[in-house]
């Protein structure tokens, strides 16, 4: 057998120790006899994966005590809702940055809580913060701080005052280090950089838990889910497992500081490459451009279908850009290793050879 390297925006690659260690306890968990997804939620076994999950998280993200850390259903989607349901009543009015598709995924939804106040919107630069329009009476500032898509990044906390700030980190929580001081909520579908689907990292200040609608579905209130400890009903406990292997990996790889070194040199690379050829393009501006999803467009676009064929052949997955944009996109997480992106930037010079 042999893995490929896989680019797909998510679900994406995992660890490949991570994936041999789950295989090696997969039918046996610590000598119970029994797969840790075969075992009760509030049983022993799976009580000690969970907590020690939370404590490694706590200790990677560096995260404050006054935080409450959630394993839910539903994914960063779920969330979308949550916020203004939890946050806002019925005619308030909340802040969105629209940097690209799931900013606008998240803005849409919040419509049909709340009012939703545009605060700057671009797709392929992040706006200068003299032009925002925040505004006074909002509830909260939402933004996307990594465009998946769009491959759109901001490489700076914004600076919304007192207002809490919430961000979607779907595609690049556990890439770098981040101030969780400076968030009021924190919030990530795990299937990037995390483990498998079906479970969301919520990560919520403990002053805004406890002020849901009326309304608000129990599952989504973030006080009955923390009061629970994510178990109000039964969670994805095999995702929570894995993300649990996942993140005593990134502990063993010396955390993030020294994962967002790799991870910074993985892009570094592939834009230098990107940026270095007539024939490759990316169209964001330099200083705001993802570390986590490469987006490129070929010069000729008669050519993506081969491009994505031999790529394949190549052992390349998964490069086909989002329908939205076109292209191609190069996913790099966490768990991509290096020599992934090298035999990338190979095959692409190799391609644009024979091409271009
Ligand atoms: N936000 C961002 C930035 C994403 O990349 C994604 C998934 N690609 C989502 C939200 C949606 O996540 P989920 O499928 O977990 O709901």
């Amino acid at each position: 057998m042999s893995r490929v390297f896989n680019f797909s925006a998510g679900p994406a690659m995992l660890p490949e120790e991570v994936m041999r260690q789950a295989q090696a306890e997969f039918l046996d968990w610590h000598g119970t006899g029994m797969s840790i997804m075969e075992v009760s939620h509030r049983g022993r076994e799976f009580m000690q994966v969970a907590e020690e999950a939370e404590a490694d998280l706590r200790e990677l993200m560096n995260i404050p005590d006054n935080y409450r850390v959630m394993f839910l259903h539903g994914g960063a989607t779920m969330q979308f809702s949550a916020i203004p349901l939890n946050l806002t009543r019925p005619g308030d009015v909340v802040d969105y940055f629209n940097t690209g598709a799931w900013s606008k995924k998240a803005l849409n939804e919040a419509k049909r809580y709340a009012r939703v106040n545009i605060v700057a919107e671009h797709a392929t630069e992040i706006p200068e913060p003299a032009t925002w329009q925040l505004s006074d009476e909002a509830k909260y500032v939402h933004y996307t701080p990594n465009e998946t898509i769009g491959g759109l990044q901001f490489h700076f906390i914004p600076d919304v005052g007192d207002k809490p700030l919430i961000a979607d980190m779907s595609s690049c929580i556990l890439s770098e280090p981040v101030d969780v001081s400076k968030f009021g909520m924190i919030y990530a579908g795990a299937q990037k950089n995390v483990g498998p689907s079906g479970i969301a990292i919520v990560i919520v200040r403990e002053d805004l838990i406890g002020n849901a609608r009326e309304d608000c579905p129990r599952l989504l209130d973030w006080q009955v889910q923390a009061e629970a400890g994510s178990m109000d009903n039964t969670p994805a406990t095999y995702p929570w497992y894995m993300a649990g292997l996942v993140f005593k990996w990134l502990k063993k790889q010396g955390g993030l500081e020294k994962i967002a070194l790799v991870n910074r040199r993985k892009a570094k690379k592939l834009y230098d490459f990107i940026d270095g050829s007539d024939f490759y393009h990316n169209p964001v501006r330099p200083q705001d451009r993802s570390i986590m999803n490469v987006p490129f467009t070929l010069a000729n676009p008669e050519l993506d279908k081969t491009f994505l064929a031999e790529s394949d052949a190549a052992g390349l997955k998964y490069l086909k850009g989002h329908r939205l944009v076109g292209g191609m996109r190069a996913s790099i997480y966490n768990a991509m290793p290096e020599e992934g992106v090298d035999a990338l930037i190979d095959f692409m010079a190799d391609f644009e050879r024979r091409y271009g």
